[in-house]
């Protein structure tokens, strides 16, 4: 049957091109194009914006971004071989696919994006959060994107969204709710990807707010979150101790200095954060 682009179905690419999946390159490929497409509709309108992609691999992702509309999808990607694949696809798109044959956690991508910019990505496990944690945590706000539409293990994402008192809750979920509006959009089970990988996997929807949810100094309150979630189940008056006057400053932001930093939220921690910013140890 042929396909939406008239480029060869992904199983074929595979085998053509013989990218047998590298585990240490976090490689479990999606294959069903009408699943890639759905994907990239969950980044809205596409038409008028510059794509982010890490990984794409043989290209499935991209060839659902490209016929959605991407203005253009730059593509950076750690395995040569999968530079033929892709190669075809911009073809198929001309003008609209830059592929850089790189490693993405040390490359420059704002020299090759115009804005605005949403990142798409079905992330590599093992270089995911990291990328995540740096796209949420920029000196300077709002970031250059403005959305991320990122497939990650379902525990990772379940982390992103999660609320004060559960158990995912933590660091990810403040930093990543602090300065974004952050949801669950679609989870896949394993036999998505092939090969299958052990665990669910879920599309995270992060949209970039104007301004912080709640005004805190950013390097202050990643150190009181950090700090406060080192030993989760810890009281606060306790892991942030480093402060000699904590108790105050919790009992100040309203926070009981006998509360454990998982039943703290994201407000309170924002308060939390400016008074010791005001009153440093
Ligand atoms: N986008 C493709 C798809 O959805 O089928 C492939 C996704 S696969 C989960 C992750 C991709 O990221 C692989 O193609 C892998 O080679 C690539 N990759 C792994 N580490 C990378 C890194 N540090 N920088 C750029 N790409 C990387």
């Amino acid at each position: 049957m042929g396909t939406i682009d008239g480029l060869p179905p992904l199983r074929e690419v595979i085998a053509t091109h013989e990218l047998v999946a590298k585990r240490q390159l976090g490689q479990n490929f999606l294959l069903d194009l009408n699943l890639t497409a759905k994907i990239a509709r969950c980044a809205g309108d596409l038409a008028g914006a510059d794509v982010l992609e890490v990984g794409p691999g043989p290209g499935g992702l991209t060839r659902g971004l490209l016929a959605e509309g991407a203005r253009r999808v730059l593509a950076v990607e750690k395995d040569a071989r999968c530079l033929p694949a892709l190669a075809e696809i911009a073809a198929v798109y001309p003008g609209r696919l830059q592929v850089i044959n790189a490693d993405a956690l040390g490359l420059d991508v704002l020299a090759h994006l115009a804005p605005p910019v949403k990142v798409v990505s079905n992330l590599p496990y093992n270089v995911g959060t990291e990328l995540l944690i740096r796209w949420l945590t920029p000196a300077h706000w709002p970031p250059f994107w403005q959305s991320l539409t990122l497939m990650f293990q379902k525990e990772v994402a379940e982390r992103i969204v999660a609320k004060p008192g559960t158990d995912h809750y933590g660091r990810l979920a403040l930093l990543a709710q602090w300065r974004c509006d952050a949801r669950i959009v679609m989870t896949l089970p394993p036999e998505a990807f092939t090969p299958a990988p052990k665990v669910h996997s879920a599309v995270v929807q992060l949209t970039a707010l104007p301004t912080p949810r709640f005004p805190a100094d950013r390097r202050v309150l990643e150190r009181v979150v950090a700090a406060g979630f080192n030993q989760r189940r810890k009281m606060l008056r306790a892991s942030l101790k480093g402060h000699p006057r904590i108790e105050a400053l919790l009992e100040e932001a309203g926070i009981p200095p006998t509360e454990r930093a998982e039943r703290v939220g994201l407000e309170q921690f924002c308060h939390l954060a400016r008074l010791v910013a005001e009153r440093p140890a």
